[in-house]
């Protein structure tokens, strides 16, 4: 028996709850020569700007939306990652926030072909939408020429999902435990302000794992860290954490 009443579950999509990076991945597929370019374009041009430009070079191409949209529903994503979070979902007392650096178009477009269209409760993350020539139009959440977040952990100018989830919680909150299921380097400012009672489900081998190992201790890292490394890892993890 647990005295978890009020549970809310946070994800990260890329590479977290889908298993493969949907702004790489687009590329990788239609435009593998931009795909490389990105590499390095990404140290001279913030990362959501980069990928709207890219976007717009595509569609010169004449890469088209069904194209796109394609790419998207056939990119990886794992079956016991759809199993586990419609188990939760389905026992009715967790609530399901995404946050995350891809867009609307990309997310809508994925968890729609995994039945997944009704998991979240509210989805933050880069506005985007298709214009009627085909274009993907993507902008970042916070805009540039606006009020800038005051992030100090290391957030990109689009966003900060430290200061998203507590905005997330002051409307929502508060909840008695908060899992939150994350791999990169950006998802350690949002993992900063949870409690002792929360749960980490950090990816392993990519820039979470690093960041908490560098720098949990010296942060003030309260949260219990449990790492997976497939899917079906965290659908165990998950399944421990039913209420
Ligand atoms: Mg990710
Ligand atoms: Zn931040």
């Amino acid at each position: 028996m647990s005295n978890v009443q009020r549970q809310l579950f946070v994800f990260d999509f890329d590479w977290s709850l889908a298993d493969q990076d949907t702004d790489r991945y687009i590329f990788e597929v239609n435009a593998p020569d931009l795909r490389r370019y990105m590499k390095t374009a990404k140290f001279e041009t913030q990362w959501t700007d980069l990928i709207a430009e890219s976007l717009r070079k595509i569609h010169a191409r004449g890469i088209t939306r069904e194209q796109i949209e394609k790419t998207l529903i056939d990119m990886p994503f794992h079956p016991a990652m759809v199993r586990g979070v419609s188990k939760l979902k389905a026992e009715g007392k967790t609530t399901f926030f995404c946050l995350s650096n891809a867009n609307t178009v990309f997310i809508d477009t994925i968890l729609k072909s995994k039945g997944l269209e009704n998991l979240f409760d509210q989805i933050t993350t880069n506005p985007a939408e298709w214009d009627e020539s085909g274009l993907l139009k993507l902008r970042r959440r916070v805009d540039p020429n606006g009020p800038q977040h005051q992030c100090k952990v290391g957030c990109s100018p689009n966003m900060c999902k430290g200061e998203e989830l507590e905005a997330f919680l002051a409307q929502h909150g508060p909840f008695d435990r908060i899992v939150y299921t994350g791999d990169g380097s950006n998802d350690f400012c949002p993992i900063l302000r949870l409690r002792r009672q929360d749960v980490v489900c950090c990816r392993s081998y990519r820039g979470l794992q690093t960041r908490i190992a560098e720098e949990g201790e010296k942060e003030g890292l309260e949260a219990e860290v449990r790492y997976w490394a497939g899917a079906w890892e965290a659908e165990e993890i998950y399944n421990t954490l039913s209420i």
